[in-house]
């Protein structure tokens, strides 16, 4: 339910409807927002009675919320959440290319890398210090000495960096040196992660599980929201599927339904999604052209010899190309809303 208050609505009105709210044993949240000053109550089980802002002076309209997930929802918030990252905005209007690494290997791997992708026209650095692997006997992320390399890619490039905090005991480690903590696929529904991302005081980009739905992923979100961190940033990668062709589906649609469900920016990855070279800079064109707010990307400067996902990583000049075309793109189609579908 939200409480939609009057434009003229004194800040004493609005008090009394939070105290109102919170009498009833429920959870005030006002929103933020240009065009009206409005009241979300979460944590009620049931439906909620209008009667019981009956007598309230500056309440315009009760507005029931349709949707599972609140803080994450249009309805709740229908402007754009823009997130600022050193000196680059994510969000409506802006397309932001994150590339790097799958994995940072070494100072000399990543500095090569970072150097490359810069000067490309990536606006963030990836690379991960603690890498999720499906064998244990994988190479598994060089842990803090990674987070410590990305720390000095930051400094010497000046390129804020994105990297996995892929547990409970090294999320503190990495929110000390990330600027952007990402929340991986397999952990989209780790739920006590995703409240831990909520009392970080960094951005976090959180991608959909391997095989959520779209109310699954954006519950996941609600529950960093939730917890007071309101700075999240969506990643579709891909689902799995029966097919062949590609590691895993990307489902561009699924971006296109949360920019609209939710107000947080989305950003796709190509490289996780299809797994092979080939399809990353047609599957980037794409996503440019429905609208997403971003790229991640994976590029190594020797494939062959990456120490993970070689086989989806670009090379360097191939990445060139990739910024070159979503540039284009996201220039030509413009700003949202008309990006956005409309229904
Ligand atoms: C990654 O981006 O490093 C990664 C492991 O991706 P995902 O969680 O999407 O598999
Ligand atoms: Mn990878």
């Amino acid at each position: 339910m939200l409480v939609v208050m009057d434009q003229k609505a004194t800040e004493e009105q609005i008090q009394d409807v939070i105290r109102r709210i919170e009498k009833n044993g429920l959870t005030a949240r006002p929103i933020p927002g240009g065009q009206r000053v409005a009241i979300g109550i979460l944590n009620n089980e049931g439906p909620i009675e209008p009667g019981m802002f009956a007598g309230l002076a500056g309440v315009k309209d009760i507005v029931p919320v349709t949707r599972p997930y609140k803080l994450v929802s249009r309805e709740f918030q229908p402007e754009d959440t823009l997130i600022q990252v050193g000196g680059t905005t994510i969000g409506n209007g802006h397309f932001t290319i994150i590339a790097g690494p799958c994995a940072v290997e070494s100072e000399r791997q990543a500095m090569t890398i970072a150097e490359k992708v810069k000067a490309a026209g990536a606006q963030l650095f990836r690379g991960g210090a603690f890498k999720p692997r499906t064998s244990p006997y994988s190479f598994q992320g060089l842990g803090i000495e990674g987070l410590k390399i990305l720390a000095k890619v930051r400094e010497t490039f000046d390129l804020p960096v994105v990297t996995e905090a892929m547990d409970e005991t090294s999320f503190d480690q990495v929110e000390a040196y990330t600027y952007i903590i990402q929340i991986g696929t397999r952990n989209m529904q780790n739920f006590s992660l995703l409240r831990r991302a909520g009392q970080a005081g960094k951005p976090v980009l959180l991608k959909r599980g391997l095989m959520a739905t779209v109310d699954e992923w954006l519950m996941a979100a609600e529950y960093i929201l939730s917890a007071g961190n309101q700075q999240v940033i969506l990643c579709e990668r891909g689902v799995r599927t029966f097919v062949r062709h590609s590691r895993n589906t990307l489902d561009l649609s699924a971006a296109l339904v949360v920019r609209n469900e939710s107000h947080l920016p989305v950003i796709v990855d190509p490289s996780h999604a299809a797994g092979r070279r080939e399809q990353i800079i047609p599957l980037s064109r794409a996503a440019a052209g429905l609208g997403a707010h971003g790229l991640m990307v994976e590029v190594h400067h020797r494939p062959a010899e990456a120490l993970s996902d070689g086989a989806q990583s670009l090379h360097p000049e191939q990445f060139a190309t990739l910024c070159r075309h979503v540039k284009a793109i996201h220039a030509m189609l413009g700003d949202a809303p008309e990006g956005r579908t409309v229904d």
